[in-house]
């Protein structure tokens, strides 16, 4: 009887700790979860598409139905160009294989996200699997090359190698803005409409911190994420950005790691990257 008070005590003891860890290091016990979140996410997505065919090459497999085998060796072509740069560029390379999964349509693809429809993307990076719409559907142009630089691998193999990096420990703009930073750097690509502007009124950091997904002009969220990273390398240096990626994969909060890395408060760079951002974009 005694024994067993004190087994449940010492349980409790435990589970107290453990409570006051989570309590008093929220950032430290979530970021220890996140990566067997991420293995569960991608492992489930392994075997939901194990009867699609898949092809190997040395950092990604792929999956694709019968409809896309003629693009297969194109998009593997673009993982592969992705790797080395990306990974160059984070100081950084995940273990294993990178799963692919080529969707022949964009109700496919929207299924397999529960969207409305109204999204449009031609990838989408989520739970350590990077998800592509057929190049079939919106690919017009003609060479391996050309997709390389026009399609997505850089930008989501981007968002992967980054949520590896920092164990989730970043909001949305800026891994968007990363992302648009190396197809900026690496592809010459930036993603331009007729409703992103940055010559206008701009959202402000706390909506782009705060309700990102939600803001209504997305290619204006969009450019302005690029902005506010391309503002720290181009004016801090390539270095600085490193420090700030580096702060994220050590936990901290993104508004102190710009704050130290740059030697400047939040509110300070919420003001510069804007009036940088409208003279030089
Ligand atoms: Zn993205």
């Amino acid at each position: 009887m005694r024994k067993m008070v004190i087994l449940k005590s010492s349980v409790a003891v435990v589970v107290l700790m453990a409570v006051a860890v989570a309590f008093l290091f929220p950032g430290k016990a979530r970021m220890l979860a996140y990566p067997l979140a991420r293995r569960a996410a991608e492992a489930k997505l392994n075997y939901e598409t194990r009867a699609m065919a898949s092809y190997e090459t040395p950092h990604f497999t792929i999956k694709y139905s019968p409809a896309d085998q003629p693009a297969v060796a194109m998009v593997a072509q673009a993982a592969e160009a992705a790797y080395a740069p990306v990974t160059g560029a984070l100081g950084y390379a995940p273990g294993g294989k990178t799963l692919v999964v080529i969707y022949p349509d964009r109700s496919a693809l929207n299924r397999n996200f529960g969207w409305s429809g109204s999204q449009s993307a031609m990838g989408v990076y989520w739970g350590g699997v990077i998800e592509l719409l057929s190049p079939s559907a919106w690919f017009k142009g003609n060479t391996a090359s050309e997709f390389t630089r026009t399609g997505p691998m850089v930008h989501e193999y981007t968002h992967l190698v980054f949520d590896h990096l920092t164990s989730g420990n970043y909001p949305r703009w800026f891994t968007e803005g990363l992302a648009q930073y190396l197809e900026y750097k690496v592809n010459d690509y930036e993603w331009r409409t007729a409703d992103n502007s940055l010559a206008g009124r701009l959202y402000t950091q706390s909506e782009l911190d705060g309700s990102f997904d939600a803001l209504p002009d997305q290619s204006l969220a969009y450019r302005e994420s690029l902005a506010a990273v391309r503002y720290i390398a181009a004016v801090h240096g390539e270095a600085k950005l490193r420090e700030v990626i580096a702060a994220l994969a050590a936990g901290r909060p993104l508004p102190d790691a710009v704050a130290a890395a740059l030697d400047m408060d939040y509110g300070m760079y919420a003001i510069e990257w804007p009036k940088w951002a409208k003279m030089n974009m």
